[in-house]
């Protein structure tokens, strides 16, 4: 990863924002300008250098993978003050805003002292992480592909009787084996009346005959995410689930043919929307057709009704319509795709 790259990028950044020194808390952002994987640190960062602090825990790995910053572990634990000792003489220090605590923020004035100011800095590196470059989008493909890889075996073993937790269970187990550094975030299975929940966590609950399963589960895969939603219909399905699976897979297409750099995510929400409200079923997709996705799961660009965004080539994103019709059960569809100068790339298609 151009981690030199990233950093002068940032530098760039607080100069414009006429800020001294950025005090970075969030992880995946410090891994993002760093490399550091760990689950306890911190990043200072000033016009001409860069501190990276953490605990004892992490002291060789901290060396191992920590790029561009001199590595300090303060014997006392306290970060924040390690930190505001290394910006020393910083007027003004930006911080980040949405992932510093009010407690830590108070905390960091108090030890850079009364001469420093605090500035609130939003989405300063999840700017920089917007558009992915061709090691992220290497990673991201990995990632997808394992995770898409372990599917077929889980489907072709699902039958009337296995609780949804099971399920859940051997969808994990595969990701593992195949070499997952673990789940993105928690295995969704739900089964029918429950796939009306769109969030349906896995429970007790026993697959039926008929049922729609909803299984949407993702994997680690050197620190970038997948994200891949698949519906079955266990038995076939009956003539109504045929048509909401169909529905839902077309809105799915439709919404990837309208991804290319310059269009809104708006518009492609809007595609999605449009196949589903031309088969009477807008009413019942009622959430947004998908997110950026990298170094987390959810993050920037939102593809929604409200979203102001606009899609760049090299940005990766979920296209994942849904229905859910309370009562009756649910369907959706989700894959990640890069926007290309040409339109959209499906992983794993
Ligand atoms: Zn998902
Ligand atoms: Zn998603």
């Amino acid at each position: 990863m151009d981690y030199a790259n990233r950093m002068a990028r940032l530098r760039a950044r607080l100069k414009r924002e006429r800020v001294d020194a950025l005090v970075v808390s969030h992880l995946p952002n410090i891994r993002y300008l760093a490399g550091f994987s760990g689950s306890n640190g911190l990043l200072a960062v000033t016009a001409d250098g860069a501190g990276f602090f953490s605990d004892s825990r992490y002291t060789s790995q901290a060396a191992a993978e920590v790029q561009g910053a001199r590595v300090r572990i303060p014997a006392n634990g306290d970060l924040l003050s390690a930190a505001a000792r290394h910006i020393r003489g910083a007027r003004r220090v930006g911080f980040e805003a949405e992932h510093l605590t009010w407690g830590q923020a108070t905390r960091l004035q108090t030890a850079l002292g009364k001469r420093a100011r605090l500035a609130a800095a939003r989405g300063w590196t999840e700017d920089l992480r917007l558009v992915k470059d061709a090691e992220e989008i290497a990673a991201i493909r990995a990632a997808v592909e394992l995770a898409a890889g372990v599917l077929p075996g889980v489907i072709a073993r699902l039958r009337p009787g296995l609780r949804e937790t099971e399920v859940a269970g051997r969808i994990e187990f595969a990701l593992r084996r195949a070499g997952g550094e673990g789940t993105s975030f928690e295995t969704l299975v739900a089964s029918g009346a429950r796939a009306a929940i769109v969030h349906g966590k896995a429970s007790e609950k026993r697959l039926a005959a008929g049922d729609t399963v909803i299984m949407d589960y993702g994997v680690w895969l050197h620190g970038y995410a997948s994200d891949r939603t698949r519906s079955v219909l266990l038995g076939g399905g009956g003539r109504k689930a045929k048509g909401i699976l169909r529905a839902v897979r077309d809105a799915h297409d439709a919404a990837i043919a309208a991804v290319r750099p310059g269009v809104s995510a708006r518009a492609v929400d809007a595609a999605a929307r449009a196949v589903l409200r031309a088969a009477g079923m807008a009413q019942w997709f009622v959430h947004s057709t998908g997110h950026g996705l990298g170094l987390e799961v959810h993050e920037a660009p939102r593809l929604g009704q409200r979203s102001r965004d606009r899609l760049q080539a090299g940005q990766v994103i979920t296209v994942e319509p849904g229905v859910y019709i309370p009562g009756w059960g649910g369907v959706r569809w989700e894959d990640v795709v890069v926007v290309r100068p040409g339109g959209a790339e499906v992983l794993a298609p």
